[in-house]
């Protein structure tokens, strides 16, 4: 009998993690009762199976952030969750990770963009002095909201400070990459990274347009490049954007239990991870939501190898296109690489 792995204890890197999908409960509850903020429920049973749904919907899912988001209206709250994720980091593995949120939701009570940002980056870089986890900070702008050429302006102010790249998040049917290309262009002129959603729940036409009329460096999901597969699910070659996703080494920023779970995969067996990984496309594996997918980077690492029974040497490559991936420093890499991965 092989040994179990012990999945905690392997390293891993995070890309794709929303701040606001990954809030401890008794936070939310305890943030609630000092700041006055009125929740649907104050039962800590009842509010957990109200934000981790076991299945939903894309747009469904996202509701649940009406109730995570409104405990993160001022710099301390904002500060204690972006200290605890990399607490809960550190606890669970995770060497290095990135971070994303939405200045613009943080702003109800009056709290500005820029302090928003400042705040997160706070409580990332005391997580830091605590915990030998290194973190960094990924601006996203709603898609179906306005000001995305300001939250690109935004990640431009605060590039020397940990804020690594630009990204667009929210519901994706009617949305498309291209609608944010002014902001993408920004960041392209400005040599700023940037990811962007595409191809979560809609086809490869959004993948497409992020790669190619925003320039995005990576694609978070990009689960439904399936499609182009067809029924035979048989990869297509170069002059497909398949191809160009496996030729150009594009990072496809996974996430297996937040796929299933929003229905952007009929079950995790359906789920193209492996498929994807034997066509030698550059897949990484993350959370998206610890909190509304009630799981842990070590838990979807466990899934994966249980799932299609990969070798633990396998998902060591995976983590490793995930440290190549990162929009971190190259020193930084170098740092993980050396302690971690050699
Ligand atoms: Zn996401």
């Amino acid at each position: 009998m092989k040994a179990a792995i012990d999945w905690k204890a392997f390293p891993k890197i995070e890309l794709h993690e929303h701040l606001d999908g990954s809030l401890r409960i008794d936070t939310i509850l305890e943030l609630a009762k000092k700041d006055g903020v009125r929740l649907p429920t104050a039962e800590r049973k009842e509010l957990e199976f109200l934000l981790s749904p076991l299945e939903s919907d894309l747009v469904t899912y996202l509701k649940a952030f009406a109730v995570t988001t409104a405990v993160m209206q001022n710099a301390e709250a904002l500060k204690r969750v972006a200290f605890e994720m990399v607490e809960d980091w550190y606890a669970d593995g995770v060497v290095y990770g990135e971070v994303r949120f939405a200045p613009e939701l943080h702003t109800q009570k009056g709290l500005s963009r820029s302090a928003a940002v400042e705040a997160v980056l706070d409580g990332l870089s005391e997580g830091r002095r605590r915990y030998p986890v290194e973190t960094g900070l990924i601006l996203c702008t709603m898609r179906h909201l306005e000001p995305s050429l300001e939250t690109a302006v935004l990640v431009n102010q605060y590039r020397n400070d940990g804020v690594l790249a630009f990204d667009i998040a929210g519901a994706e049917e009617g949305f498309p990459p291209s609608l944010h290309r002014a902001a993408y262009e920004y960041c392209a002129k400005h040599s700023l990274s940037t990811t962007c959603h595409a191809g979560e729940v809609t086809g490869p036409d959004y993948i497409r347009e992020a790669l190619e009329a925003c320039g995005s460096l990576r694609i978070g999901h990009g689960t439904q490049l399936i499609q182009e597969w067809g029924a035979s699910r048989v990869p297509p070659g170069t002059g497909s954007l398949t191809g160009l996703v496996r030729d150009r080494q594009i990072p496809l920023e996974l996430c297996l239990s937040s796929n299933v779970q929003t229905r952007a995969c009929r079950s995790l067996a359906e789920h193209p991870f492996p498929e994807f990984l034997k066509a030698g496309l550059a897949v990484t594996l993350n959370t998206d939501n610890r909190l509304m997918s009630a799981t842990s980077l070590s838990r979807e690492l466990q899934l994966a190898q249980e799932t299609w029974n990969l070798p633990a040497e396998s998902l060591r490559r995976v983590e490793q296109n995930a440290l190549a991936a990162a929009f971190c420093p190259p020193d930084v890499k170098s740092r993980i690489r050396a302690k971690h991965f050699s």
